[in-house]
């Protein structure tokens, strides 16, 4: 069965995308899989306290401590280009897709160097990271948010 394409405007352009892009651009996410509950849990296991949604430092990190001057982001492999087998690119506008991603990559570098500025330490926890083995990834953050 061929997939529909669904018109989107993005940036300025008008694009035809497949209905499996569509639901990305649209934020949908398998229910079982909410990486940021994930981080958070495990931040909380391990006896940090945090904000979420923290407007107001560069990038907006996903949970953050001033006071420690921590901060951890939770990306998402696709938008954010992990590099794992999550990181497709839709075949049709090649050019706009990879236009788009190297934005995403650069605001991230960039985040992440003005928040090392202030003097934090930044944490990007990827994805597919919180659907594998969690004793790894908390382990992770247990070493690097300690010498925070
Ligand atoms: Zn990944």
């Amino acid at each position: 069965m061929s997939d529909q394409l669904v018109q989107k405007r993005r940036d300025g352009h008008v694009i035809r995308v497949d209905s499996k892009t569509s639901d990305r651009m649209r934020g949908i996410r398998q229910k079982d899989t909410k990486p940021e509950i994930v981080v958070r849990k495990l931040l909380h296991e391990l006896g940090h306290r945090y904000r979420v949604r923290n407007r107001d430092l560069p990038g907006s990190p996903d949970v953050a401590n001033r006071s420690r001057r921590w901060a951890v982001f939770v990306h998402g492999c696709y938008w954010h280009r992990h590099g794992c087998k999550a990181t497709t690119t839709p075949k049709r506008n090649r050019a706009f897709w990879e236009a788009k991603f190297a934005r995403n990559v650069e605001r991230d570098a960039e985040s992440a160097a003005a928040l090392r500025k202030l003097g934090f330490t930044v944490v990007v926890v990827w994805e597919c990271e919180t659907k594998g083995d969690l004793a790894a990834l908390r382990e992770r953050l247990h070493s690097e948010l300690n010498q925070a």
